[in-house]
């Protein structure tokens, strides 16, 4: 997808600051943080949502939740942090590619508006 503003990321057209990087992930802290620590962490592989992802992506997928813990444990996430994927139009995915939501290192409150 030439206009993905993250596989833009990815190919490193637009400038992001990374805090982890492999042949298969990339994760970058978010423009807009919302929490002390905001990351995002995607799949380089242009995938839309949670909902458009097929077999062969769950691979990658699990590789994203090891990704998430380590950077949790890194990033001083000891008191806990979530971990989420907004999904389409009710969801509030406003960026249609494929992103998890690392946030912490604040109460974060609940239920979501
Ligand atoms: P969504 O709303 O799709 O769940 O999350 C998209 C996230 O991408 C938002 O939290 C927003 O702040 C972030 N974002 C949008 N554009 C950029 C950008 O150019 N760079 C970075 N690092 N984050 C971005
Ligand atoms: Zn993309």
């Amino acid at each position: 997808m030439n206009d993905c503003l993250f596989c833009k990321i990815v190919k490193g057209e637009i400038p992001s600051s990374k805090v982890y990087e492999d042949d298969k992930v990339l994760a970058f802290h978010d423009i807009d943080k919302k929490a002390p620590v905001h990351v995002l962490i995607i799949p380089k592989k242009h995938v839309d949502s949670i909902a458009a992802l097929e077999a062969t992506d769950f691979d990658t997928v699990a590789h994203i939740m090891r990704v998430a813990q380590k950077l949790a444990e890194e990033l001083g996430l000891s008191d806990g942090f979530r971990l989420v994927a907004n999904t389409g139009k009710d969801g509030g995915q406003t960026v249609n590619h494929l992103h998890f939501h690392l946030l912490g290192g604040r109460s974060l409150g609940w239920p979501p508006g």
